[in-house]
């Protein structure tokens, strides 16, 4: 579920040469934790948004938020599905350097865990409950069925 994270990154470069990201290599791993994590990176890229991140069969899968998880119900905002990144994802910031992908600063905004309570990536749509410090309540992500709007889903609160 990695291979498209290690297709866009450059991992095998010597320390300290250009190219060379400082975001985590995916390494073998056990769950120590019993809890699943969700994190969500404030992300300076060519254009800001940020990053949520839900831990799911043992990778974080991923949205890019333009505007942020809504704080409160009734707001739907916009997230695209990006590629699934490895568990110790949840722990970076840090500078990707120019010219790479996803250049920018990666700075944690919000972190604990998640709990699923219904649905599936695959179907289309998750319910889900966050305690975050920043976030808490139940969300949902329901992705558009339409073929031109491949990877966008909404996200919004109920409770
Ligand atoms: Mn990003």
């Amino acid at each position: 579920m990695l291979k498209e994270y290690l297709k866009k990154r450059k991992f095998d470069l010597p320390a300290g040469e250009a190219g060379k990201t400082p975001e985590p290599k995916p390494a073998e791993r056990k769950k120590t934790v019993a809890k699943d994590i969700f994190v969500i990176q404030k992300h300076a890229a060519k254009n800001l948004h940020y990053d949520l991140r839900l831990e799911i069969s043992g990778v974080l899968k991923s949205w890019a938020v333009p505007k942020g998880v809504p704080q409160k119900s009734g707001v739907k905002n916009l997230a695209i599905q990006t590629e699934d990144h490895p568990i110790e994802y949840a722990d970076f910031e840090g500078k990707i350097p120019k010219g790479e992908y996803g250049a920018g600063t990666v700075k944690i905004w919000d972190k604990g865990n998640f709990e699923l309570l219904d649905g599936a990536v695959e179907k289309g749509h998750l319910q889900f409950k966050l305690r975050g410090d920043k976030l808490k309540g139940v969300y949902n992500l329901i992705k558009f069925r339409k073929e031109d709007k491949k990877n966008m889903w909404l996200i919004f609160k109920t409770k």
